[in-house]
């Protein structure tokens, strides 16, 4: 499917709509979710304009994957916690309601969530 410009992810990598930065370089933007699943909740998006996984070019999965390994690695100090969940969806069936690709970043055990 075509990638939609006007998606809210891509509105924040233009600057048009605020976030709460956390990360940025060349290829990537990590900030917070407005939504949190859990406290700390972080997404990781590609700057590459891509809607799922399946769209991304290998070298900005490369940098994507690089950048959430280094913030999860500072939301799990900063947070405390001993571990953290990734998730990520991939189009409308699988639950992917903004079709930018992101990674959400969840410092909380699996069991806490589910119970949420
Ligand atoms: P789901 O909504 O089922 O978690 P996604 O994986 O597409 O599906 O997640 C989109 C995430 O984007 C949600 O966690 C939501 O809270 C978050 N979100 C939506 N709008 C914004 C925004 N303006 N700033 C930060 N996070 C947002």
């Amino acid at each position: 499917m075509a990638y939609d410009t006007n998606n809210i992810f891509a509105k924040i990598l233009r600057g048009e709509i605020p976030c709460t930065k956390v990360y940025e370089d060349e290829h990537t933007l990590a900030f917070m979710d407005i939504m949190p699943q859990a406290d700390g909740h972080t997404l990781v998006i590609t700057k590459e304009p891509a809607e799922t996984l399946l769209d991304l070019s290998p070298e900005a999965a490369a940098a994507w994957i690089k950048t959430v390994q280094k913030v999860s690695k500072a939301v799990k100090t900063a947070m405390g916690v001993e571990g953290f969940v990734l998730m990520q969806l991939n189009g409308a069936a699988a639950g992917q309601t903004v079709p930018h690709v992101h990674f959400h970043i969840l410092p909380s055990s699996l069991g806490a969530l589910m119970t949420r």
